[in-house]
């Protein structure tokens, strides 16, 4: 999957569309997600140009990888969640059914969040 330029993602950080941010600082974003799948769900996107996590743990800079997975924790904290626990997750490509071509993390919380996947017959 190539990147997007139009991408709702990439929208949301041109200030094209709004959103509700949660965290912010050089090279990351975290907003909540409009069809939220848990009391909490929030998403934490770097700001570069990266599609998924291979596209990014291959070309972004060890500064963005750290902002990244910092930024998690730090949404645990912000949202209120770390004690209670959380879930992240991250979808790429087809059978992961990512809908936004532009890497994203996942944070679910607020109450208890199930099985991790659902299994197959
Ligand atoms: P994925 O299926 O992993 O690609 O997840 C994409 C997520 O983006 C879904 O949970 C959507 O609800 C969410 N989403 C789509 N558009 C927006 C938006 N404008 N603001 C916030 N979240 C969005």
């Amino acid at each position: 999957m190539s990147y997007d330029d139009n991408n709702i993602f990439a929208r949301i950080l041109r200030g094209e569309i709004p959103c509700r941010k949660v965290f912010e600082d050089a090279h990351t974003l975290a907003f909540d997600d409009i069809n939220p799948q848990a009391p909490i769900h929030t998403l934490v996107i770097p700001k570069g140009k990266y599609v998924s996590m291979k596209d990014f743990s291959e070309k972004a800079s060890d500064a963005e990888i750290a902002a990244l997975w910092r930024a998690v924790g730090k949404v645990s904290e912000l949202k209120g969640i770390k004690d209670s626990g959380y879930r992240t997750l991250s979808n790429a490509g087809v059978n992961a059914h990512q809908e936004v071509p532009h890497l994203h993390i996942h944070v679910f919380g607020g109450g208890p969040l199930g099985p991790m996947l659902v299994k197959k017959s």
